[in-house]
């Protein structure tokens, strides 16, 4: 019942913040830190807007590392967040309360077992920059966000990444299906991801280019977040490249971000 109550009024309170004023030095924020915004129709940023404003109300922000949290970073990271969410029926990732965010790279301890001796697990540390927890956080680097940031083409945004992480773990475990809508795009899906999974795998075994980040072969979790990142940052090359699989993503998220480049501003 007060599960029930809170939806109710969860939903009353988003539907009130599409008539709240956007603060103007946010808008400059998306502008400079989210440059992939002034490439939206009028109304798909009025949508981003909206969805940025939700997120930055229920969503709650923790400095690391004596890192003081700002306005800018705030609406930087919730800007590349919710373009994942633009176009779709989305429940602002339900499944997260807190966004850590540390100054530069963190350490995380790590257990790896290499095989030279049995029974042998080697403890060390890995320095990261981003990392999506299952119980409902996301850890991020915030000079990685802005080295993101500055490059809207490079093909690699930590902070989209992360939040990819997210929606395929909407569906479940984190094995690169997010929830989708039916079961004909289920079936298509694992089809392409499939192939181009293992497109990925054999590319790096020969050393050969590709659009997508090589990281991607790691896990069918880690090749979702880079498509996802490539289907943003470099939409031309991945979709003349691998049609399919943009295809399929542009389905997913319902935007067509090589039609962005397009429009008249
Ligand atoms: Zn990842």
């Amino acid at each position: 019942m007060f599960g029930f109550i809170n939806g109710l009024l969860r939903r009353s309170h988003r539907e009130r913040l599409r008539f709240a004023k956007f603060p103007s030095h946010w808008l400059e924020i998306l502008k400079t830190n989210v440059p992939l915004y002034t490439q939206l129709s009028a109304s798909d940023q009025d949508q981003l807007k909206w969805r940025v404003q939700v997120f930055l109300a229920e969503k709650r922000f923790e400095g690391c590392g004596g890192l003081t949290i700002t306005d800018e970073m705030i609406v930087t990271i919730a800007g590349h967040a919710c373009l994942l969410l633009l176009r779709r029926d989305t429940d602002f990732y339900p499944e997260l309360y807190s966004i850590l965010l540390y100054p530069s790279a963190f350490l995380v301890p790590v257990k790896r077992d290499f095989g030279d001796a049995p029974g042998i697990v080697h403890e060390g540390v890995d320095a990261l920059c981003g990392e999506a927890w299952p119980t409902g956080a996301i850890v991020l680097s915030w000079d990685e966000v802005c080295k993101a940031s500055l490059d809207d083409r490079d093909g690699t945004n930590v902070t989209v990444h992360e939040f990819a992480h997210l929606l395929d773990m909407e569906g479940g475990a984190a094995d690169g299906t997010p929830i989708l809508r039916n079961h004909k795009q289920y079936m298509g899906w694992v089809k392409v991801f499939e192939a181009e999974f293992q497109y990925l795998r054999r590319a790096r075994r020969r050393g050969r280019s590709t659009v997508l980040d090589k990281y991607g072969t790691e896990h069918p979790a880690e090749f979702f977040a880079v498509a996802t990142e490539a289907f943003f940052e470099n939409p031309t090359a991945l979709k003349q490249q691998h049609s399919a699989l943009y295809s399929a993503i542009k389905g997913y998220y319902q935007q067509d971000p090589v039609m962005w480049l397009f429009r008249k501003k």
